[in-house]
């Protein structure tokens, strides 16, 4: 009895399984890697790690009020986006927003993170 050369589903190609596998060897590995790239990315989200969590709960404790309307403060928004460069765990560049200052922020904010300078300073 010798094993049937079956129809790789990735790449069409006819492949000898194994055992039960639906893939070739090398359409087999890219589907594993692909898996693994995923659970990786999964765990290393903005904003859901412990540091971050424990950061945002300070500064939310120390000044609960929004920097850009003045209404209570329920998350932290960095004044230098991460996407640009911006520290996401320095103290300096998180400043208290209300949920939706930063959404608009998120969405276009129209100032630099300049005019903040002063409330950050500030004690
Ligand atoms: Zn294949
Ligand atoms: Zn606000």
């Amino acid at each position: 009895m010798t094993a049937l050369p079956r129809i790789c589903l990735g790449c069409k190609r006819a492949f000898r399984p194994r055992s039960g596998e639906r893939h070739c060897p090398a359409c087999q590995g890219a589907l594993n890697r692909r898996q693994l790239r995923r659970r990786q990315a999964s765990g290393k989200r903005t904003g859901s790690t412990r540091a971050w969590r424990m950061l945002r709960a300070e500064i939310l404790a120390a000044d609960p009020i929004c920097v850009y309307c003045g209404a209570p403060a329920t998350t932290v928004d960095h004044v230098k986006p991460v996407s640009k460069g911006g520290a996401e765990l320095d103290p300096a560049n998180c400043v208290p927003a209300c949920a939706s200052c930063n959404v608009r922020k998120g969405a276009g904010w129209p100032r630099s993170g300049n005019d903040y300078s002063n409330l950050l300073g500030g004690g």
